[in-house]
């Protein structure tokens, strides 16, 4: 598909193409919509094989970031940068200033912040060139470590499928399955043990399952996450995990974790929905995150501020469960139907003062 054609399918509003011969920058910035805010999304630095590869994930990171901010009712839209680089290799001082500076030409249509390869330390540089930047570590007067309250939020999320599923929050007893013990699924599971619920837990890296035993916590091996005999299961690790071959295989009532992208299609979703399993959509309970940084916009960092506004996960996801009821539809349809419907209202409003 054409990129314009494609950029008008999706309702995205501009794509910027940069390059820096001298630091060897090549980078994409997508902004998918700015009804609600100034584009806002991670930047991700990945060595992607081809730039169609890369445009595509900047055009469906950024649309997916309008939805996420729209459901948590934030002043924020949707963006995300793609610098096509080995962050492990190719990541300079040189090369993320340069993109910085690209940032900064944008005048403030884009708010970037950290993604898969790009740390608060690349933030610190990008601040060296724009103001345009959020969840700039704690140290440097940001927001710090967003996984904190994505943890919170996974948490608050859960407790709202647990009442569906269970009739009450309380997660007292029940076990839960946890794929990833990363950060997220560790802040996550600091809630989860103060409310006493039993945790089972897996990861590839030894690391990762040698703190979870330090914790006390049941271990088992990455394959065998999906067959745990559990009330949750939380994908915290990566995306497309839910599918045709693993959810024939789970045993839970509910499915909620904080990993991006979970379903590998919409069918999944509804196969899901079919088997009676209660499923948190993922940008909603993993939007703390996006709710931390956003939290820093325009006014000195406030921890309380964020904390609650990322405990109202709980009532967003109630919400939605109440329109997937209402309108017979999946969880995931009916947090897209949430955000699409706060999207339409603030450009109608829009409409209305334009035509005055
Ligand atoms: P992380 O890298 O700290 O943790 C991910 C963990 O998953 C790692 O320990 C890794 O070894 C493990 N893992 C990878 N492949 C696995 C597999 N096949 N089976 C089991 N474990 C596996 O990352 P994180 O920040 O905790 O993020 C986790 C997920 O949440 C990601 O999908 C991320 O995109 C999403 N997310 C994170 C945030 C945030 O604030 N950090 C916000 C929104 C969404």
């Amino acid at each position: 598909m054409e990129i314009l054609e494609q950029m008008g399918a999706e309702g995205h509003e501009q794509v910027v193409m940069v390059s820096d011969a001298g630091s060897g920058l090549k980078a994409i910035i997508a902004i998918h919509d700015t009804t609600l805010g100034p584009s806002c999304g991670g930047t991700r630095i990945w060595p992607y094989k081809s730039e169609q590869e890369a445009l595509w994930d900047a055009l469906r990171l950024s649309r997916a970031m309008t939805y996420k901010a729209a459901a948590a009712d934030l002043p924020l839209g949707g963006g995300k940068g793609v610098i096509i680089a080995d962050s492990h290799t190719e990541k300079t001082e040189a090369l993320v200033r340069a993109y910085g500076r690209f940032v900064d030409t944008l005048g403030g249509r884009y708010l970037t912040t950290t993604d898969v390869g790009s740390t608060g330390r690349d933030l610190e540089y990008i601040k060296q060139e724009t103001d345009y930047v959020v969840g700039l570590p704690l140290s440097s007067g940001g927001s710090g470590d967003t996984s904190i309250m994505t943890g919170l939020g996974v948490y608050m999320g859960m407790k709202s499928c647990a009442k569906e599923a269970w009739g009450k929050e309380s997660l007292t007893g029940k076990t839960v399955a946890l794929q990833g013990f990363g950060k997220v699924a560790t802040y996550t599971a600091h809630h989860l043990m103060k409310e006493d619920a039993k945790l089972v837990v897996t990861d590839v890296f030894d690391d990762a399952l040698d703190r979870a035993r330090d914790m006390g916590l049941t271990v088992v091996k990455p394959d065998d996450i999906y067959r745990v005999d559990c009330d949750i299961f939380a994908p915290c690790a990566l995306g497309g995990v839910l599918n045709t071959e693993t959810i024939p295989q789970l045993k839970c009532k509910v499915v909620a974790g904080g990993a991006n992208n979970q379903l590998l299609s919409a069918t999944d979703g509804e196969e899901l929905h079919r088997l009676g399993i209660v499923y948190g959509p993922d940008y909603i309970l993993n939007s703390g995150g996006i709710i931390n940084a956003e939290a820093e916009i325009g006014r000195a960092y406030n921890s309380d501020r964020a904390r609650e506004k990322t405990e109202r996960i709980y009532e967003t996801m109630d919400r939605v469960i109440a329109i997937s009821k209402v309108e017979e539809i999946t969880t995931g349809e009916a947090a897209d139907r949430l955000a699409e419907d706060r999207l339409k209202s603030v450009r109608g409003i829009r409409k209305i003062y334009r035509s005055n």
